[in-house]
């Protein structure tokens, strides 16, 4: 009677530790939870069989109660411990190879072989608890082995560590019902122990991904507030941008219009070419922000036909030297580079605006090249100067609107930062890219590369 209460106590504690696992599994849907309750259920029926082998033999004794198990009890208990070890690897999230598991299948038949034809011998007992307590060995290490390692897994490593000692000493503890009870006590203690570790995983797995979620929000956040300071920054710019030409030209008309102040024909045409510059200026920054909203909503449309790039680029050649006379350019075009397919006036535009960055963050001095050459089955156009460049960390974002690299001498510079985005919105609607090689102090290298008109594909965006 005593034999049956010993052995219904393990059975208990496999059956808690099954619903507990399977409840858990059911929430959370986590695959090694959903291997533990096997191995739960597995131990559940293992015990059980222990309790009616027994249960229906009074006369089995401590000592011998391993030896008369039978096949069916000896098969499960096996199973129960190789399923540990299945478990541990599946906690540690090391999923068994194939290899491995034709291997262990191999064992486990060859050992409950042995173990059933040495059934009712006094060998029986030790070479099914040495079985056992290898498998609970091997489960230990594939716990306590794996780095970087956590608590929880160290915690059930050392109860699975503990549990094979005990299944190997207790084949010389249990001589009697007494060493029956600290014996089954004791596995009964480091079960439990293991599998609470199991549960504990969760805790370990949802504060990794607590800690994940918080690093994400902050990169997020420092994201948000970089986005929030470069809106100011763009709503102060713009503002600036707009009312120092509108206060140029309001000055200049009030002055054109006092009938007290006679004013030279040289003087009047002066003030008329900056009335017109400025409101050049007006008109550059609207259709700026018109084409960065169409960008934006997607409805950017580029007209593209077959268009011989080198009489492009020499017109933007052209208009530079006319605004910037005293300006070295250099253009280094071969004639004949295929066409591409280019809305001719928008890859001008994005040529312009390469052109007049170069113009803006370098000094005087220095020389401009506009370069381009066949390559990769399109065309790569590059505007190099020998300006201030642009620090390497912040050359990612110099496309991103309203972005302005943040050094002072930049700021010298008017402009509202979406010159660059403007020109990769279009690079992109020809179905290329853009990109920039900057070294601070040395000069910049702007590129862009866009498909040949027979390599593009033909849909109109
Ligand atoms: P804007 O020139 O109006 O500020 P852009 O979008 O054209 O706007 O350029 C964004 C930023 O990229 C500029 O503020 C500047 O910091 C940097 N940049 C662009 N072109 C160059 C260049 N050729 N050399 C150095 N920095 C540049």
């Amino acid at each position: 009677m005593m034999l049956v209460f010993i052995r219904l106590l393990p059975f208990g504690v496999a059956l808690v530790l099954l619903l507990l696992t399977a409840a858990a599994y059911w929430q959370t849907r986590r695959r090694y939870l959903l291997v533990w309750s096997v191995v739960w259920g597995i131990a559940t029926a293992y015990y059980l069989a222990q309790v009616v082998v027994v249960a229906s033999a009074p006369e089995i004794t401590a000592r011998d109660s391993f030896e008369r198990l039978g096949i069916v009890a000896t098969s499960l208990g096996w199973a129960r411990s190789v399923g540990l070890w299945v478990g541990a690897r599946a906690l540690a999230h090391r999923p068994i190879s194939r290899r491995g598991g034709t291997l262990v299948g191999v064992c486990s038949v060859l050992w409950i072989a042995v173990a059933t034809t040495l059934m009712g011998l006094p060998q029986a007992a030790t070479v099914t608890r040495l079985g056992y307590g290898c498998a609970f060995l091997a489960a230990a290490a594939a716990l306590l082995l794996p780095r970087p390692q956590t608590l929880v897994l160290a915690f059930a490593g050392g109860a699975l560590l503990l549990l094979g000692i005990q299944g190997i000493v207790s084949n010389w503890l249990i001589m009697d019902v007494t060493g029956n009870i600290v014996s089954s006590w004791l596995s009964n203690t480091l079960m439990l122990a293991a599998g609470l570790a199991v549960l504990g995983r969760l805790l370990d797995e949802e504060r990794e991904l607590a800690t994940a979620r918080s690093r994400e929000l902050a990169t997020a956040n420092a994201r948000l507030a970089e986005l929030d300071r470069m809106k100011s920054d763009f709503v102060s710019m713009v503002s600036h941008e707009l009312r120092t030409p509108l206060g140029l030209i309001k000055g200049y008309v009030g002055t054109l219009l006092r009938r007290d102040a006679p004013l030279d024909e040289a003087t009047r045409e002066e003030f008329l070419q900056v009335i017109d510059e400025e409101t050049d200026r007006l008109t550059e920054l609207v259709t700026n922000l018109l084409d960065m909203s169409r960008i934006e909503a997607g409805t950017l449309r580029v007209d593209r036909r077959p268009t011989p790039l080198a009489r492009l680029l020499a017109d933007c050649a052209d208009r530079l030297r006319a605004r910037e006379p005293d300006r070295a350019l250099y253009l280094d075009v071969p004639s004949a580079l295929p066409p591409v397919l280019a809305d001719e006036r928008r890859i001008a535009q994005v040529v312009d605006n390469l052109l007049t960055n170069a113009v803006r963050y370098s000094p005087e001095a220095t020389p401009i090249v506009l370069g381009a050459r066949a390559v990769d089955g399109g065309v790569e156009v590059r505007v190099v100067d020998q300006g201030i460049g642009i620090p390497a960390d912040k050359q990612d974002q110099v496309f991103e609107k309203f972005f302005r690299a943040n050094a002072s001498d930049t700021r010298r510079f008017a402009g509202t930062g979406l010159g660059l985005t403007i020109c990769r919105g279009i690079v992109e609607a020809h179905g290329g890219t853009i990109w920039v090689q900057s070294e601070p102090g040395r000069g910049s290298t702007f590129a862009f590369h866009i498909p040949l008109a027979q390599e593009a594909c033909c849909e109109p965006t």
